[in-house]
């Protein structure tokens, strides 16, 4: 099976293999490198304006091109680099590759949003915003072209701490996006609580929406929460037309999912941009 699939299919690296220790034990000497070593590399999947029907952000996705093993899914090495503290040299190359796209593309005439993901594991101390905002300067990228991807398990941890990590974000506009919204434990009072300009609806709201009122109503729910907060609204996962067609008539902002496009490589990206 390992063949089928062309560019998607990721190799010779399977999550039994991952539970085996002495694998673990190896691939975490391995991923110490990756990042140093030019072995990381983002994919990029397009997110579309329902309203307008144009791709008006991308989303970042690091993915792990081992010398041996091939090309390797972040769900198989994110959690082994946060319990070994890794994330933070991976979440530092992320954002310099996206930064560094999104200057590309202005170099071409096209202004695009580039999301990454933060790991809550990045979170050492607090200095992490400060950290992210030398960068951007660094970069000389327009702040306003990031996004940053967290999730709910950041509003768990200290909240002073998360509340001033947004504040400085936002004093330097740079969006955040809360991803996965509605998987998490977190009280929806963080939502009003927390500066967020964007939630993503998790995929699991989205599969076999159609014909389930009971995910209907949540999903509406999501959406006009999100509004009433001033937020844009993004349905991730979307792999049909009706759901699309269910998501339009329902008010949700965009869309992310298969159905578009899978993530893709740099020089695909700049094709599918070309093209759209
Ligand atoms: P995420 O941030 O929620 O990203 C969306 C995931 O859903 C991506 O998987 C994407 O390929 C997949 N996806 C998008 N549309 C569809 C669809 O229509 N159907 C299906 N079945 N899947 C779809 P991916 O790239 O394997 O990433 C998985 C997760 O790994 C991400 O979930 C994110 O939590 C994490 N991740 C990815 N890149 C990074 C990174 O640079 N840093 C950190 N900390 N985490 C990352
Ligand atoms: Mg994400
Ligand atoms: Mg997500
Ligand atoms: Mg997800």
């Amino acid at each position: 099976a390992a063949k089928d699939s062309g560019r998607n299919t990721y190799a010779s690296f399977t999550p039994q293999m991952q539970q085996h220790a002495q694998t673990q034990a190896l691939l975490h000497q391995e991923l110490r490198h990756a990042a140093a070593e030019d072995q990381l590399e983002l994919h990029y999947q397009p997110i579309l304006d329902l309203r307008t029907n144009r791709v008006i952000q991308l989303e970042a996705l690091v993915r792990w091109n081992h010398p041996q093993r091939g090309m390797i899914r972040p769900d198989l090495f994110i959690a082994l680099a946060e319990k070994t503290g890794i994330i933070r040299e991976i979440g530092y190359w992320v954002r310099q590759a996206a930064l560094q796209q999104i200057k590309r593309f202005l170099a071409h005439g096209i202004r695009m949003p580039i999301a990454v993901n933060l790991s809550t594991a990045e979170f050492f101390d607090n200095e992490l915003a400060r950290h992210i905002i030398e960068q951007v300067d660094a970069s000389g990228a327009d702040p306003e072209l990031l996004v940053i991807e967290i999730t709910e398990s950041l509003f768990i941890q200290n909240q002073a701490d998360t509340r001033h990590f947004l504040d400085q974000l936002k004093e330097k506009n740079i969006r955040v996006a809360l991803d996965d919204f509605g998987t998490g434990f977190s009280s929806l009072s963080y939502l009003s609580a927390f500066p967020v300009d964007k939630l993503k609806i998790d995929k699991s709201f989205i599969d076999r929406m159609c014909g389930d009122p009971r995910k209907q109503a949540l999903v509406d729910s999501i959406i006009n929460l999100g509004h009433a907060l001033g937020m844009r609204v993004i349905a991730e996962g979307v792999e049909e037309q009706q759901q699309k067609d269910e998501l339009a008539r329902k008010g949700c902002d965009c869309i992310q999912g298969y159905l578009l496009s899978r993530p893709l490589n740099q020089a695909a990206i700049e094709d599918f941009l070309q093209q759209h």
